[in-house]
């Protein structure tokens, strides 16, 4: 091995000694061992040549003149180029004190003179591999050292590079206009961004952890703790409506979502989400579904949502052996005479103070709807028995007893309720509201103001007067109505002064069938226009031709009248006043054989063509009797206004005359305070025709006098009656 490796590769040694046969010696021995070997016979000399060409070890002779290894080893470890080299000290002075003192210069070795070449050669391989281990460890350390810059390095970049990453999503997060959060593995908050307290209002640590959701509204925190513990158990995204409380302290909606963070090791790190402010868009959806939903006057739940309500409480009563529910139909009586004479604006101010003082009435838990116009519905969900319903029918007829006051006006208004109660064979809503309206119109028909069960024979009458509705259509095209005429006597002398019409229904396969069974239905489908046309028609026709049959017995002066009721309908038509014209004429006729009957609740609207009408029938000497007085809303102011000429007393006050002696003698005295004649009607017995002419009451008409007869039969009673 010694063999294989160059002089150099062995190590370079330098001798330093001023004895040259040493310098022999120890060269030729140490060369011979395959050293490189360098010789200086001074000090001096040996420091300049360690420092030009620096050895691997140094033998120093300690004993010589001018400069002594000592020093010379001494001036080696202050230089820079040479401090690291090994000094073997040779000397021949063998005492401990020259050996401490070549130790304490910087020497690493002694070997004392006369030396044997192997101890030599020992201690420079012992020096060198020292050496070799020393330059090994260093050269590793620097490596190392280098490693360690090269780490710190990176570390300080990466650390550089974090900070302005952090401090970029703070600043993002900060400028979003959402705001975001972010949790922990537990799910405690760590982060919210500027947003959050701006937002809230709230210090950082109210934010943080679990605090945070104090701020959620109670009624939504149990649905969000959920759907967020589900989210932080699972470690996946959630989605949550929910209100959220702000800085004024009022509830506003958020939509919050969060996703997972998962680090490097793909390890669950938490959540990342945020808010955002839907609270606009969430109003403007509740609001089109509480709109889609509500009657928009009253704010009342409207048909809609009752069907749905209907359905619910049905499919209950189906699932529970003893739930029982009611349903009223509620419909006000006489409200268009409100709406039309103290206008549409107090209408519907009337409609919300009845939806009000109805919510008084009803549980929480029933349900008042509007289902438009006048008419309400009630649902009383879970009741006991049909006493309950009743019940309360009988409380809402009650609180209308008392007047609403609107506009600084007391107005009275009173309603027909329909009632029908929850049953098996109720498969639908529709077939509920149906039965309940039925039973509305019974209630209706029985007089207004109160209210009606519903049974089945009432729907028979439902079918009954739909049949009725089609056969009357029928009955016009085939002409099947005929006119009675009953007779109106002047109270004083008895003199025939005219008639009034009175329309009659000869249906096929029923007996004579009466106005009042007919009228309401041809009023509510409009067929009373047609119907009254052909009534003034064949009414014209007829005391046309009685005026010609009995000119001879009455006075051209005192010409025959004829009375035709008038529906309102008619009077709205626009048409009216040209069909009159054209039928007089067509018959030959002045206006003063007509006389139109109208009713007092068809003046109250008191619109300006109404009056305009009038005028224009009265300036044809066509006289208007305001039929049934005393059993309407009169507002009497109005009656001096217009050009009236008789009213006619309605025969219920002639029925009970001996009671309401004062009353129509109010009424007389009121007709004649206006320069208006009073005709009675419905006398039945002398007796009341007595009492009538007392009190001072022109005209009369009535059984007594004479019963409605068809055309024939009255022209033989007339030809009877008048003076030959
Ligand atoms: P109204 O105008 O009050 O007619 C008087 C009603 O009293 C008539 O009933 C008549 O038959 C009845 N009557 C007459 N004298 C007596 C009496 O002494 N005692 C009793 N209890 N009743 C008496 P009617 O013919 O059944 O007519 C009922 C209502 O039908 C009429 O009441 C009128 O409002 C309406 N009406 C009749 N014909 C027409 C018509 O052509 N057009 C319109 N629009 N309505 C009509
Ligand atoms: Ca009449
Ligand atoms: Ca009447």
């Amino acid at each position: 091995m010694t063999e294989e490796l160059s002089p150099t590769q062995r190590g370079k040694i330098l001798i330093v000694d001023d004895t040259p046969d040493n310098l022999r010696l120890l060269t030729g021995n140490l060369t011979h061992h395959g050293y490189e070997v360098q010789c200086a016979i001074s000090g001096a000399l040996a420091l300049m040549g360690a420092k030009a060409n620096p050895p691997d070890v140094i033998l120093l002779d300690i004993k010589m003149p001018e400069m002594d290894g000592f020093q010379v080893c001494q001036q080696l470890k202050q230089e820079r180029a040479t401090c690291d080299i090994p000094v073997i000290f040779l000397s021949a002075l063998d005492s401990g004190f020259d050996k401490l003192r070549a130790f304490q210069v910087g020497g690493v070795d002694y070997i004392t003179k006369p030396f044997q070449m192997e101890e030599v050669v020992a201690r420079i391989e012992n020096q060198l591999s020292l050496q070799r281990a020393r330059a090994e460890i260093l050269s590793l350390n620097a490596e190392l050292e280098q490693r360690v810059e090269e780490r710190t390095h990176a570390l300080a970049q990466l650390n550089i590079h974090l900070q302005a990453s952090e401090e970029r999503f703070r600043r993002v997060a900060n400028a979003a206009p959402v705001l975001i959060w972010m949790a922990e593995p537990d799910g405690q908050r760590s982060f919210v961004n500027q947003r959050w307290l701006d937002f809230t209002g709230c210090s950082l640590p109210q934010l943080l952890g679990n605090q945070w959701m104090e701020q959620i509204h109670p009624e939504d925190l149990p649905r969000f703790r959920q759907v967020y513990e589900t989210a932080i158990a699972q470690h996946q995204s959630f989605v949550a409506e929910y209100r959220l409380r702000d800085a004024h302290h009022t509830y506003r909606w958020v939509l919050g979502t969060g996703v997972p963070l998962m680090d490097e090791g793909q390890e669950f790190a938490g959540l990342i989400g945020c808010c955002v402010d839907i609270h606009d868009r969430k109003q403007t959806e509740d609001q089109l579904l509480h709109n889609a939903l509500h009657d928009n006057l009253t704010n009342l739940p409207n048909r809609t949502l009752l069907m749905e309500r209907l359905k619910l409480s049905l499919s209950r009563a189906g699932r529970y052996d003893g739930f029982y529910f009611a349903v009223l139909f509620l419909d006000l009586d006489r409200f268009k005479l409100v709406n039309d004479s103290l206008g549409h604006l107090v209408g519907d101010q009337l409609l919300v103070a009845i939806a009000f003082r109805l919510n008084q009435i009803i549980r929480p838990t029933d349900l008042l709807a509007r289902l438009g116009g006048d008419e309400f519905v009630i649902l009383l969900d879970d009741i006991e028995n049909a006493q309950e319903a009743v019940q309360v029918a009988t409380r809402i007829l009650e609180s209308l007893q008392t007047p609403f006051t609107l506009e600084s006006r007391e107005v009275f208004i009173s309603t027909s309720i329909g009632i029908v109660l929850s049953s098996p064979d109720y498969c639908d809503g529709a077939e509920l509201l149906r039965d309940a309206d039925t039973a509305m119109y019974r209630a209706k028909s029985q007089g207004k103001s109160r209210y009606e069960i519903f049974n089945p024979v009432m729907h028979q009458e439902v079918l009954k007067r739909l049949h009725l509705e089609s056969d009357l259509r029928q009955a016009l095209k085939q002409g099947e109505f005929v006119l009675c005429y009953q007779p109106i006597l002047s109270l004083s002398t008895g003199t025939l002064m005219g008639f009034e019409a009175l329309v009659r229904w000869q249906h096929p396969q029923r007996n004579m069938v009466f106005p009042d069974e007919f009228i309401p239905i041809a009023e509510e489908t409009g067929l009373i226009v047609p119907l009254g046309h052909w009534v003034l028609g064949e009414a014209c026709r007829q005391i046309a031709q009685w005026q010609t049959q009995f000119s001879t017995q009455v006075a051209p002066e005192l010409p025959l009248r004829v009375s035709v009721n008038l529906s309102v309908k008619q009077l709205q038509e626009s048409g009216l006043l040209s069909f009159i014209d054209e039928i007089l004429a067509q018959h030959g006729l002045s206006g003063n054989c007509l006389t139109l009957e109208i009713t007092e609740s068809m003046l109250i609207d008191n619109s300006e063509t109404v009056i305009a009408l009038l005028h224009e029938l009265r300036s044809r000497s066509i006289n208007i009797d305001i039929d049934d007085f005393g059993t309407g809303y009169s507002s009497l102011g109005y009656l001096r206004h217009l050009p009236i000429h008789a009213l006619k007393i309605d025969r219920t006050f002639t029925q009970t005359l001996s009671l309401n002696a004062d009353i129509v003698r109010a009424i007389i005295a009121l007709g004649h305070a206006l320069n208006m004649d009073v005709v009675a009607e419905g006398i039945e017995t002398p007796d009341q025709r007595a009492l009538l002419q007392t009190l001072s009451c022109e005209y009369g008409q009535g059984y007594h006098l004479g019963k409605p007869l068809q055309a024939q039969e009255m022209a033989l009673a007339l030809a009877a009656l008048l003076p030959q």
